[in-house]
């Protein structure tokens, strides 16, 4: 039971509660704080540190490979699609002149698409589309985003011709995360850790707020938990499970920047001098529409053999860390920000591109309230 102080100081006369401390949950923290300065701003977040997708991400700065843009195409119009590469684009730019590429760590490494060598329709119908793809996007980069490169890496059983991506980029996640918390606690944003909002009532002067600990009141509530959102909104979000490994480091690795697979399924890049490898989702996509964070042994098989088969062939490695997290996504790529209700908002389901957009849509979770 709290004690009366603790409810004084912490959880009362509260103007905005925030659900979830992920990218989306801080950035909307921020943008509130810049619009009302004076005002009591709590996140609570359920676990001991952010648990979503946010601090377990692979760091790609990136806004789609050629075969994930003609997927697009596929579902979206052109214009939709064109919109959501700028955001992405406009995201990645926000997000670096918020925290600095310092801090970031930041590097323009250049992206690149590589196909299997079962691949080949794929593989023509990319290199066919390349040209076009560019022109689509010109507007944005005023110049040819996507161009052939040979396999100067090593890689092997794949197709000989890359697609490179001269504008995309890679990040260190934990410094990210730990750059925007930290810029909260500055801007005396109130975070509560290990807390879980089990459900919330709106009334005429406030909303009521169920968690885990304890019940509270909050003028607003703005929920910004992406993968999680179902548990307590009635929205289309499915949970994506997307598990992940890293090696040990090895001696003249050769392999720098972001590299894509599979439609973006599959991912890989280096940290520092370590593969981190990510995918495998497609192998059984109803098993991992899951809120369960672990790893399944098909997909642990899976990525080991495209690591001993295709990235690292000719190279010992030894596995340091495997992991998993949670990714909020729908039929439709383009997240939802929205109101709830009068005094509910939510901005949810960011897909695999939360690190590119997440910054940007958090301000516009925020912005939803003048
Ligand atoms: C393995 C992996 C690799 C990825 N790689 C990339 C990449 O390279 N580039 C890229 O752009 N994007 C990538 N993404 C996607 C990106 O990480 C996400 O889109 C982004 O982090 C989503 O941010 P968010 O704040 O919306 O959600 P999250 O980071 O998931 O934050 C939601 C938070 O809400 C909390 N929460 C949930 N329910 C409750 C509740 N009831 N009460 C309290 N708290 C709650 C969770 O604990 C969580 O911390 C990847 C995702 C994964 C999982």
């Amino acid at each position: 039971m709290l004690s009366y102080w603790e409810y004084k100081s912490w959880l009362q006369q509260v103007d905005f509660t925030i659900v979830g401390s992920g990218i989306v949950g801080i950035n909307c923290a921020l943008t509130l704080r810049k619009k009302f300065p004076k005002a009591k701003i709590i996140i609570l977040e359920r676990g001991i540190l952010p648990q979503g997708a946010s601090t377990k991400n692979a760091g790609f700065a990136c806004f789609g490979s050629v075969s994930e843009i003609l997927d697009d195409l596929k579902s979206h119009s052109e214009e939709e699609v064109i919109n959501l590469i700028q955001n992405r684009w406009t995201g990645v730019q926000h997000l670096r002149s918020l925290l600095g590429d310092e801090k970031l760590k930041f590097h323009s490494l250049g992206g690149y698409e590589v196909f299997s060598e079962k691949e080949t329709d794929l593989y023509e119908e990319c290199l066919k589309a390349r040209e076009c793809i560019n022109t689509m996007l010109s507007p944005i980069f005023g110049q040819s985003v996507f161009e052939e490169r040979s396999n100067t890496f090593g890689f092997q059983n794949i197709k000989e011709t890359l697609l490179w991506n001269q504008f995309e980029g890679q990040l260190d996640t934990g410094e990210m995360m730990r750059g925007l918390l930290d810029l909260a606690l500055k801007q005396d944003i109130l975070i509560l850790n290990s807390i879980t909002v089990t459900s919330f009532e709106e009334n005429a002067s406030h909303v009521s707020i169920k968690t885990d600990k304890f019940d509270m009141e909050s003028s607003y509530l703005l929920v910004a938990t992406n993968g999680f959102a179902k548990e307590i909104l009635n929205e289309q979000v499915q949970p994506a499970r997307a598990q992940v490994l890293i090696t040990k480091p090895i001696n003249d690795l050769s392999i720098k920047g972001t590299f894509h697979m599979y439609k973006g399924f599959n991912y890989f890049r280096n940290v520092e001098n370590r593969i981190l490898l990510g995918g495998g989702r497609h192998l059984n996509m109803d098993q991992e529409e899951t809120i369960s964070f672990g790893q399944s042994e098909e997909i642990k098989t899976y990525l080991l053999s495209l690591l001993k088969e295709v990235i690292l062939p000719d190279t010992d490695f030894e596995i340091d860390q495997w992991w998993s997290g949670i990714m909020g996504v729908g039929s439709k790529k383009h997240p939802i920000v929205k109101p709830v209700s009068a005094r509910v908002y939510c901005g949810v389901r960011l897909g695999g591109m939360g690190v590119a957009i997440g910054s940007a849509v958090g301000q516009e979770l925020a912005d939803l309230i003048s």
